[in-house]
């Protein structure tokens, strides 16, 4: 499959992980819009929320889990943003799955 996420996941692309378990991995995005732009994918293919079901609901308890102690390690956990986008019209360009942690300076509404 041609998954950029996938493939970074496999280890066949590189990216700056910040934290990984065996159920999902957090990495730096590689055209930060904040100081601090973090992406946490699971290790499965879904394609985007629409695709959460019983089956891989665990995944994503897992990254809401995560998320709160990944923020407090990059010293961001007083104020920081957790965003996905669903696809074409929500601006999702990478069709896997991933949630954006955005912090480091005051955001705005919309950014
Ligand atoms: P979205 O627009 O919500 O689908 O977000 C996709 C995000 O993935 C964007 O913020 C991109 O900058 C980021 N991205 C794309 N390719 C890579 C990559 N190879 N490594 C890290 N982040 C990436
Ligand atoms: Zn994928």
């Amino acid at each position: 499959m041609d998954c950029i996420f996938c493939k970074i996941i496999a280890g066949e692309l590189p990216s700056k992980k910040v934290y990984e378990d065996e159920k999902i991995l957090a990495f730096h995005d590689i055209a930060p819009a904040a100081p601090l732009h973090i992406i946490v994918v699971p290790k499965i293919h879904v394609e985007s929320l629409n695709g959460v079901d019983a089956g891989n609901i665990d995944y994503v308890s897992e990254i809401c889990l995560k998320i709160p102690g990944i923020a407090r390690e990059l010293k961001i956990a007083d104020g920081y943003r957790v965003v996905t986008n669903i696809g074409d019209d929500g601006g999702q360009t990478v069709k896997h799955l991933h949630f954006h942690i955005l912090g480091g300076r005051k955001l705005g509404f919309m950014g």
